[in-house]
């Protein structure tokens, strides 16, 4: 967690915090700093404060967008086969429709105007990523919402930035979308705290009932603490994103150069024919032939490097990625892969370190057969 969250999640834990929807002096003082979060996050996005919907992180912003926006003005939803499942299940509980990808991980937006021609007036809502988070790669977003519209002047675009934002000037993709995701803990807040961005009109049905809090778009108490905590991560963020971009790219290329170079059959996911499809500047993304990541992380680990396979979800079952499935690798191509991260201080040392301890796990692995 950055510096600037922890100090107002501490300053909050010890203060008089009242709850933001009470009348006496404590309940007022929590309903300003809650207002006050809305507006500075609204002005590092770039929209309205009435168009920011606090909620409990990035899966409970996708399920209020894909079922808040369907139950609203009926018909299907949409989505890319590569989206979180916090995306995807919601999608495919609606009986929604599920578009492909190309094998460099990207949604082409023929492809999203061939499904949306293929079930014409049928498609509400579509959801499309700003970047994946295994691979990193980056989604054409505005492209896609304006070959859509072009099609269909009425189709509502989300867009789940959660691993995008403080990496990505997220502002031009605002400015073409309808709807957009962030989590707090990407980009140094504290976990279970998040955003749903509606624009102005948008139709949506809240999905959590009760209090009519967030203007009966989200009921329940709000976690002010955590807001607070949260807005103050993504205004420094936002602040050094283009100092850290650069930094931690330099880092990130330096890594995978020496993963490629040092270690014998590895790919970097995506890349096809030469050509690097745009990524995230922190996200490195690898296939190890002859190796299980789920031994592969367990060795790295040993040497205080904490890496992923596919995403984290709450049973910590291995299976292959539905990302990497997506793009046409094979199972065993899948079970093999590995995501490495930097954060925003990452340094030249992490790399060295994550670099040799990959060396010595793969040739491990590789010589146990
Ligand atoms: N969407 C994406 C792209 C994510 O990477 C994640 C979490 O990793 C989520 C949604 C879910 O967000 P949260 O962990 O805040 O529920």
């Amino acid at each position: 967690m950055r510096a600037a969250a922890r100090q107002v999640l501490r300053h909050w834990i010890e203060a008089e915090l009242g709850n933001s929807s009470g009348v006496h002096r404590a309940a007022r003082q929590a309903k300003a700093a809650l207002e006050d979060a809305r507006y500075s996050l609204a002005s590092v996005v770039g929209c309205d404060p009435g168009e920011v919907v606090f909620t409990s992180g990035g899966t409970e912003a996708d399920n209020l967008a894909i079922g808040g926006v369907t139950d609203a003005v009926g018909g299907r939803p949409a989505c890319s086969a590569i989206e979180h499942h916090a995306v995807l299940d919601p999608v495919l509980h609606r009986g929604g429709i599920i578009i492909e990808v190309g094998p460099d991980g990207v949604l082409a937006p023929d492809a999203a105007l061939a499904a949306i021609d293929e079930n014409p007036a049928e498609i509400s809502l579509l959801s499309v990523m700003t970047a994946n988070n295994e691979t990193g790669i980056l989604q054409p977003v505005t492209d896609i919402a304006a070959a859509v519209r072009s099609r269909r002047h009425d189709l509502i675009v989300h867009t789940d930035a959660v691993q995008a934002f403080g990496w990505v000037d997220l502002v031009p993709i605002w400015e073409t979308v309808d709807l957009m995701s962030i989590s707090g803990h990407k980009f140094g807040g504290p976990q279970g705290v998040g955003a749903l961005i509606v624009k102005a009109g948008t139709p949506l049905r809240a999905q959590v009932l009760g209090g009519g809090q967030e203007r009966e778009r989200r009921s329940g108490t709000h976690n002010v603490a955590g807001i607070a905590a949260m807005v103050a991560a993504a205004e420094e963020a936002e602040a050094d994103r283009e100092v850290s971009v650069a930094r931690v790219r330099a880092l990130r290329d330096r890594l995978v150069a020496e993963v490629t170079h040092k270690i014998d059959d590895v790919s970097v996911t995506g890349v096809i024919d030469g050509h690097h499809p745009p990524r995230l500047p922190h996200l490195a993304h690898f296939c190890f032939r002859g190796v299980e990541s789920e031994a592969l992380l367990f060795l790295l680990e040993r040497k205080d490097v904490y890496a992923a396979a596919a995403s984290s979800c709450a049973s910590g079952a291995m299976e292959p990625s539905h990302v990497l499935m997506a793009m046409g690798h094979s199972r065993t191509d899948a079970f093999g892969s590995l995501r490495l991260s930097l954060g925003h201080q990452s340094t030249d040392a992490d790399v060295d370190a994550a670099v040799a301890a990959l060396i010595d796990a793969v040739a491990r692995l590789r010589e146990r057969g």
